[in-house]
This record gives structure tokens, C-alpha cells and sequence, in this order.
């Protein structure tokens, strides 16, 4: 079999939601948007839901409606894109709670589901989504007067825990809701890390439950494993792959593996990126092919079965760094191709 086999380890996910957990006094969420940053939002759910979860978040109300399938009723599910239009049908029957975004979306919301719940999203700087400070003060009454579940903002440059944006949003939420009587959230995974000043009433961890950066004792969550297909010895002067992009300076072994971009692997982070036997690591060599990559397996002992992308060895930050990209782009790119194999539940 040439299929790819990805590995989610549920074990490490949980271990992860718990360090998050134990680093506040405040609940803790879970962010489980697409497809739980393309680990699948239905088996991380479920875990996480038995493991105490009782707010996740998706972006959109279609995520949020499969979502409810996973768990049935109980915990809330938060809809970050807020109450568009022609989502109030699928807002009702799958119960989910739109994070009111604009003042045009507060009044859909009133009129067309009268008592639903819902949250609001305040911007405070980041200028992506949310209302400003001005639209607020002219709603704040009104929303607050509907009960909403949560009041939420968004960190624009967490993972820089010195950036001044940092404390000037924090000002601007405390600004926006101090006195409320609603919960409020500010922080996702890297606002955690901030301190106990960010942590409000409730988290949402994103990556750091997928083992990225920045949360730096995130346990790997997703591993791996492509199978080699063929193993050839190339000679002094020899190229490999399209374009000739490698040539052999000595006499080489080289390894062809099933994956490739159509999977995910970015074209961009070959001439950087290896891949392990165990604990040895492989050079990526040549251009990436859409299904197919050349390694150098010239040092190994034995011809491998298979080799490792990500585990143990290699995380989803160092092969984002090949790519010159971030961890969530990686996870999230994660191919349909491979099957995917849950651990540790
Ligand atoms: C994606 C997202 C999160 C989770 O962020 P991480 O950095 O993955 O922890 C939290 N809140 C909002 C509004 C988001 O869009």
C-alpha cells in the first residue's frame, strides 16, 4: 500500500488542553475551526468534550452544525464569523451561539431569532472582525440587556509577548467591558502564555492542543509516516527529480516516497526539509513532486519501509520554517489523501 498514514495522537491533544487549562484559573475552551486545524474536528471533539470542554469554537455555522452532530446537546458551540445571512435556520436547529460582529448582525440577529443565544465580538485594534469602540457604545446597552454568553476580543501579536500591541488591545477590551456582567475572552493559545491579566473568564487554545508554536511544551499531536515505494543507487553526476534539481556528488541511495504537494507538503520547503528513519534524519532531495519525493538515504543501515514527516523528530513549526511559513498552515494543509488514524483516545 502506497497510502500515507497520519497519526493523531488524542493522548498528547489532552495532555496538551490540560497544560493550557492548568495555566489559568478560568475555563478553557477549545477552537476546533477547520476540522480541528485538519486533525478532524469530530474525533478531537469528542475528546476533548469528555474531557470537560463546554465551549468550543468554529468559524463558520456550517463547521458549528457538523459539530453539534459530533457532540448532541450541552456544550455551546461559538460561531466566530457571527450571524450572516440565510444562517439562521442552521443557527436554530443546531443551536449555535453567532459572535455578533456588527451592528447589522445584531439587529439579524434580534429579528430574525428573537431570545437565541449569542455572543459578541469586539474589536480591539486588531481590525479583522469585531464591532469598534464607536459602534459599541451605541449598541452596548441593547446587547447587554439580550444576555449574551460571552464577550470576546482577539490578540493580534500574541506570540510576541514584548509587542506593546499586547497591553494597548488589553486597555481597549478592559475600556470596552469592564463592569459587564457577561463572561469575556480574550485570549487563544498565545494570550494564555501572556499571563493571568489576559485570561478573563475563558480561553480559546487553537494550536497549542495541535502541538504548535508558540506554545513551546505542546507535545506533537500529528505524525507521519509515507511509505517508500522504490530505493535506487544513483551514480557520481546523476540527477534526480524534475528539473535536475540535485545531482549526485558522490554515489548515492535514493529513496522515492508517496506524498507530495497535492498532500500538503509544500513545494517550497524541499530544499530545506528532511525526513526521519527513527531517529535519523534524511535529506529532502530535488523538487517536490505532486504525489512523489527523492531522499537521501545513502547513511541509513537498512532499506526503510517508510519515513516520517512529522513525529517525535520533526514538528509542524521546524517544517513550517523550510516552507518560510507557520505551523497552522501546515496542519490545516494536511492532504485528504493519507488515512488517519486516531490514538490514545
Ligand atoms: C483561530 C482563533 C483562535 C485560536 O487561535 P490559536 O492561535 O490557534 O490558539 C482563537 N480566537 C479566534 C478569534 C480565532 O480566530
Amino acid at each position: 500500500m502506497a497510502q500515507s498514514v497520519l497519526t493523531i495522537d488524542l493522548a498528547a491533544l489532552r495532555q496538551n488542553w490540560r497544560s493550557l487549562s492548568a495555566r489559568t484559573a478560568t475555563e478553557t475552551g477549545a477552537v476546533v475551526k477547520a476540522d480541528a486545524y485538519g486533525l478532524g474536528a469530530g474525533p478531537v471533539a469528542r475528546m476533548l468534550a469528555s474531557e470537560g470542554v463546554r465551549r468550543f469554537f468554529v468559524a463558520l455555522a456550517e463547521e458549528g452544525a457538523s459539530l453539534r452532530k459530533v457532540l448532541g446537546q450541552g456544550p455551546e458551540i461559538n460561531v466566530f464569523s457571527g450571524h450572516m445571512a440565510g444562517d439562521a435556520a442552521l443557527l436554530k436547529a443546531a443551536q449555535l451561539t453567532p459572535m455578533i460582529n456588527s451592528i447589522d448582525q445584531m439587529l439579524r440577529h434580534v429579528e430574525s431569532l428573537p431570545g437565541h443565544s449569542f455572543g459578541i465580538q469586539l474589536d480591539s485594534g486588531m481590525n479583522r472582525l469585531g464591532i469598534e469602540p464607536s459602534e459599541w457604545a451605541a449598541l452596548r446597552e441593547l446587547a447587554l440587556s439580550q444576555k449574551p454568553t460571552l464577550v470576546m476580543s482577539h490578540l493580534a501579536c500574541a506570540d510576541e509577548p514584548d509587542h506593546p500591541m499586547n497591553a494597548h488591545q488589553l486597555r481597549e477590551f478592559r475600556k470596552m467591558t469592564d463592569g459587564i456582567d457577561a463572561p469575556r475572552s480574550l485570549s487563544a493559545t498565545g494570550g494564555i502564555l501572556l499571563g493571568p491579566d489576559y485570561h478573563f473568564d475563558v480561553t480559546r487554545p487553537g494550536i497549542g492542543l495541535y502541538g504548535g508554536a508558540p506554545f513551546g511544551d505542546a507535545l506533537p499531536v500529528a505524525h507521519l509516516s509515507i511509505p517508500v515505494i522504490q530505493i535506487r543507487d544513483v551514480a557520481a553526476g546523476e540527477s534526480v527529480g524534475y528539473g535536475n534539481a540535485w545531482v549526485a556528488r558522490r554515489p548515492a541511495r535514493v529513496a522515492t516516497i508517496a506524498a507530495g504537494y497535492a498532500d500538503g507538503i509544500l513545494r517550497a520547503m524541499g530544499p530545506k526539509a528532511h525526513v526521519h528513519s527513527g531517529t535519523s534524519r534524511c535529506k529532502i532531495l530535488g523538487r517536490i513532486s505532486m504525489d512523489l519525493i527523492a531522499v537521501d538515504v545513502t547513511a541509513l543501515p537498512a532499506a526503510p519501509e517508510s519515513l516520517d514527516l512529522l513525529g517525535a523528530q520533526q514538528g509542524v513549526d521546524t517544517l513550517a520554517d523550510a516552507a518560510g511559513t507557520i505551523g497552522y498552515e501546515i496542519l490545516t494543509g494536511l492532504g485528504a489523501r493519507y488515512e488517519r488514524r486516531y490514538t490514545g483516545a
